[in-house]
């Protein structure tokens, strides 16, 4: 009991304050009335947290009486932000519990010096529409370029000149004929017969479990593509979007990319970039939207167990808990796996492990003069991938700083700099003939050894639908079954694909919509 009155007079204090024990070092400020949208409850915060210490087995929840369902969000990467976002803008009461110091996940920004440097470069296409519609959301669609009309610079250390694949102005399949009719880096008899690999991709059904049992690399084999075909041209968009080469990816994902990016919809597969440190882009603007809609973010909270209670939910962080109705966990697998209730997700055991996980390496040079002169291309023949101009990004004022993003790098992972180094920066300079002689000014790489899931053959039958067997909790993720490979648009989609589970399940939902839609 005393505790009971302990935690009693601690919420009514928090409620004035606006600011919850254990956390205040991370947390925003409450926000004000003049920023939340009308739809948004005036109240006090719904969720009170309380040191664990004081917890005698659940018995001193403080619940809100007459509010609507509490909300807890695990993760604040574009999933957990996209589904907190929509939890909070159809009027649920959201707190967002983020382990690092930040929102945004594996797109993030960090300093270096002068420089401003993300985590990793990376692009999307005009078909992530659900990602275009988060960016619109977060109110920083303008901070990002999207290309007029796809066009992807090629070269090889071979080739004395660079190649194009662009797009014409034909529907797909034929907007790229002339581009691959022309692509130097192949034989003419690879050229005739990638048409007749494209045309059978379309056919294939993503969704049949036979799809995803087979690798992409032998269904290519299969469909009269050479080695040099899969690797200097499949594998050019492949790698990059599977983060797997053909030999080592499902094909129900392969299909899923190529058909959705580059057979479907000719201006589909158009790239875009951030135009700004992904910080800006994702994190920051998330907090702050997510504070105007009247959500709560609690940064550096680690969510350590989670388990059902009285019908609701309990989320421990530490040395605070944290009572919800409902809960939308938005980790990574391996920590899904480890918080999961048992019994949660029909899948076999070990299933985190067995999904396993594939790295990126980014290696960043800044060069001490211009050495590029497009905002980005691609290599072949060449250990170098994909590189980018960074300098705008990064705010460097003088010289050049580009990024060569590496997919798919199991071999480098583990390579001291000084190494990678010496195997890059020649490679780097032979696809980028004006950096020979030109001093580097500062050199180094960032590794993300859990970038994606390992979007092996056998993968789909490894990745959870977000409703679970426990009533109020669902997932989110980039690794949960949204038929797409590990990008920002599948975390998007997986975001908005847990929050409608919730919605669906309330029976009030009409009325927080309705109320939206009045607003
Ligand atoms: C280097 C790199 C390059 C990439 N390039 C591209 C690209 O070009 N295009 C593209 O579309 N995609 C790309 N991706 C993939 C894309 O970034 C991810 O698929 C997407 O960001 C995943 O979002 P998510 O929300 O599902 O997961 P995450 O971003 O992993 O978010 C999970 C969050 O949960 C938090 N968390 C973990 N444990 C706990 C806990 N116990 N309690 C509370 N919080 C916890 C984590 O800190 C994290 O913020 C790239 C990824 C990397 C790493």
């Amino acid at each position: 009991m005393v505790c009971r009155r302990a935690a009693t007079r601690a919420a009514a204090r928090l409620a004035q304050q606006g600011v919850l024990p254990c956390h205040g070092r991370h947390l925003p400020a409450a926000a004000g009335a003049h920023q939340r949208p009308a739809f948004a409850r005036v109240r006090p915060p719904a969720f009170l947290v309380r040191p664990r210490k004081a917890d005698s087995g659940g018995a001193c929840a403080v619940r809100t009486a007459g509010v609507s369902a509490r909300t807890v969000v695990v993760g604040g990467g574009l999933a957990g932000i996209t589904a907190a976002l929509r939890c909070a803008d159809a009027g649920l009461d959201v707190t967002l519990l983020e382990a690092k110091g930040h929102l945004g996940g594996l797109t993030h920004s960090f300093r270096r010096g002068e420089l401003d440097v993300d985590n990793g470069q990376h692009v999307f296409l005009r078909c992530c529409t659900s990602y275009l519609d988060l960016l619109d959301r977060l109110r920083v669609t303008g901070k990002v370029h999207l290309q007029p009309k796809l066009a992807i610079q090629v070269r090889s250390p071979r080739q004395p000149r660079p190649v194009w694949l662009r797009r014409n102005g034909l529907p797909a399949p034929l907007h790229l004929a002339d581009s691959v009719l022309k692509y130097r880096p192949l034989p003419l008899g690879d050229r005739l017969k990638f048409a007749t690999a494209a045309l059978a991709l379309r056919g294939v059904d993503p969704a049949a479990p036979a799809t995803d049992a087979q690798s992409f690399g032998d269904w290519l084999g299969r469909h009269g593509q050479s080695e040099q075909a899969i690797t200097k041209l499949w594998d050019l968009v492949g790698i990059a979007t599977l983060n797997a080469p053909a030999t080592a990816a499902s094909l129900s994902l392969a299909a899923t990319v190529f058909q959705l990016g580059l057979l479907t919809d000719a201006a589909a597969a158009d790239i875009g970039w951030s135009e700004v440190p992904l910080r800006e882009l994702h994190g920051e603007p998330a907090k702050a939207r997510l504070t105007e809609a009247g959500a709560q973010v609690l940064l550096g909270t680690k969510v350590t167990e989670l388990s059902s209670v009285d019908g609701g939910w309990r989320v421990v962080a530490g040395d605070s808990v944290v009572l919800a109705d409902q809960v939308v966990l938005a980790v990574p697998p391996d920590v899904a796996h480890r918080l999961l209730p048992p019994g949660a997700v029909d899948l076999p055991a070990g299933w985190a492990r067995e999904l396993g996980s594939s790295p990126i390496v980014n290696v960043h040079v800044v060069f001490d003069r211009t050495v590029l002169t497009e905002p980005f291309f691609a290599a072949v023949d060449s250990p170098v991938q994909w590189v980018f101009d960074r300098t705008r990004q990064s705010g460097v004022d003088s010289g050049q700083y580009v990024a060569v993003s590496l997919s798919a790098a199991d071999d480098l992972i583990d390579v001291p700099v000084r190494e990678i180094r010496e195997r890059i920066l020649p490679a780097l300079r032979q696809v980028l003939p004006r950096s020979e002689g030109v001093e580097v000014r500062d050199f180094f790489v960032t590794r993300e050894r859990h970038a994606t899931f390992r979007p092996s053959p056998g993968t789909a039958g490894l990745r959870p639908q977000a409703v679970t067997a426990a009533e109020g909790l669902v997932l989110a993720g980039a690794w949960t079954a949204t038929g797409w490979p590990a990008t920002m648009e599948g975390a998007v989609r997986s975001g908005d694909a847990a929050a409608a589970a919730l919605l669906d399940a309330r029976p009030d939902r009409t009325r927080f919509l309705s109320r939206r839609k009045d607003s």
